[in-house]
């Protein structure tokens, strides 16, 4: 039986285990900024693992890019963010604190509950960094507000150096920076945090086509990451909804525990990117509204080889994040269990490809020599496996290392007990069922890759 989950139990959870800690806690604490802890970045590695592998290694149309946080002030006068970058505020007439007035929810000021705001304002998103060691520099560049804009600025150095024709993409992962005015809601708006966005440049003709192509595929691979479908929803822009560059535009939006909110965005920017980064904009047919652009000393624009049509490529944008990824995961995979001893068990029902710890390692006892000897030859030729992080629990205590291992999620428990002297066996227990087998030690390996092998199969990773 399942009991329900609240999001104390879950940031209680991955604070006692080490998933996330607040920034700096030991000065009070950054607002909206987090550290991933031991578990928190294993966790996060896999789920960018299986990321990058269903975009760039199952197909043959992708390049991957790692460009730098720092970058040109002009990239971000041209694609709009210096003067656009722009949240609407308001101030709640009766606390007086400010909120976004796009997520205003009933007309109701979230702080108090007051129905009457004024003073709207703009606040730029865009954080800015100083060049140089002099304090009084004048040189600054921005941390980037998405990776989105270093892979246009970049589309004609990966189009000529790996010989790639349309339809192709470029993958990003990494960090952004926004000075958002309400970080909230755990790691779920921060104002430092990892986005992973794909751009799909295509021929203008076949843009529609795409999009639809991209929201199927990015919803199925969230439902193969183990998010279940009745909690995943598409929230398609109304009209008045659009970003200005956007000429369609879809959320993937995960049933958080305080309701449905976004995870990831799909969107058709039309040839507004290029258009806006590149040189000559007159000499191509832009659809988009783009500000003149005298700077670019480069053309963006696509030669198609067969028909020798020359254009500005639509894009087509998946743009997830990591740290809604992790905490939407987290979030679907936290079980409380009632046990018929009547105890509570917590439960972390990770897809094992996501798992922090594939395997843990359990001698019976702490000080019995030969049961050590058997349990780290195990251990080793686990490792050996490649199968991800494996843990050597040695504590003695069989009982809190399962309730340990349940809560981080780790598939697979394997105990060498006094009878393994003898027999040779070794006892396997799995997470979720808690049903316990026995294995000779020989058979583990074999044992270990096909469980994990049929985990991560191409089709239950990246739901293609
Ligand atoms: P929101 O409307 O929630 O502010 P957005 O539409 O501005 O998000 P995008 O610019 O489309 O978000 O960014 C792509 C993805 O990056 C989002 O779907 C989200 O997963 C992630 N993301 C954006 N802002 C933040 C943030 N402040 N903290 C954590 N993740 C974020």
């Amino acid at each position: 039986m399942s009991i329900n989950k609240s999001m104390e139990s879950i940031i209680s959870l991955c604070r006692r285990r080490g998933f996330v800690f607040q920034n700096s806690e030991i000065y009070g604490g950054l607002k909206g900024v987090y550290d991933f802890g031991p578990l928190g970045i294993e966790l996060k590695k896999n789920l960018r693992t299986s990321w990058w592998k269903a975009m760039i290694y199952d197909r043959t149309d992708m390049e991957g890019l790692e460009a730098s946080i720092l970058s040109h002030p002009k990239v971000w006068a041209h694609s709009g963010h210096t003067d656009g970058f722009c949240d609407p505020l308001v101030e709640c007439n009766n606390c007086k604190k400010s909120l976004r007035e796009d997520k205003i929810v009933d007309g109701k000021c979230e702080h108090c509950g007051g129905d009457t705001f004024c003073k709207k304002r703009e606040l730029n998103l865009m954080m800015q960094t100083q060049i140089g060691c002099l304090s009084d520099c004048k040189e600054f560049a921005y941390l980037r507000g998405e990776t989105a804009q270093s892979t246009y600025v970049n589309f004609k150095n990966i189009l000529n150096s790996s010989f790639k024709q349309l339809p192709f993409g470029i993958c990003q992962q990494g960090k952004s920076f926004r000075n958002e005015i309400s970080p909230r809601n755990f790691v779920f708006r921060m104002v430092e945090f990892e986005q992973l966005e794909m751009q799909y440049f295509v021929n203008p003709k076949e843009a529609d086509r795409w999009f639809n192509y991209w929201k199927e595929k990015r919803y199925n691979w969230w439902l193969a990451q183990g998010l279940l479908k009745e909690n995943l929803k598409f929230e398609t822009h109304s009209e008045k909804d659009l970003s200005h560059y956007a000429k369609e535009a879809v959320d993937i939006s995960y049933k958080f525990l305080w309701g449905l909110d976004e995870l990831e965005g799909i969107h058709n920017r039309q040839d507004f990117d290029l258009g806006s980064h590149t040189k000559n904009q007159k000499a191509f047919d832009i659809q988009a509204t783009v500000k003149e652009n005298k700077e670019s000393t480069t053309k963006l624009n696509y030669q198609d080889v067969k028909t020798g049509e020359s254009y500005i490529p639509y894009i087509i944008e998946t743009a997830a994040g990591g740290d809604r990824g992790f905490l939407a995961l987290m979030t679907e995979a936290y079980n409380e269990e009632k046990l018929p001893n009547g105890e509570t068990r917590i439960v972390l029902k990770l897809k094992s490809h996501l798992s922090p710890i594939k395997v843990a390692v359990i001698p019976l006892v702490k000080n019995n020599e030969e049961i050590l000897k058997i349990s780290k030859d195990i251990l080793d030729k686990i490792q050996r496996l490649n199968l991800g992080r494996v843990s050597f629990d040695n504590t003695g205590n069989v009982g809190r290392s399962y309730r340990r291992n349940d809560e981080i999620g780790t598939p697979l428990c394997i105990t060498v007990d006094f009878n393994s002297l003898e027999t040779k066996v070794v006892t396997i227990r799995d997470r979720d069922s808690m049903k316990q087998i026995d294995l000779p030690i020989d058979d583990v390996e074999k044992y270990l890759e096909k469980y994990f092998k049929t985990d991560l199969s191409k089709e239950k990773q990246t739901g293609s």
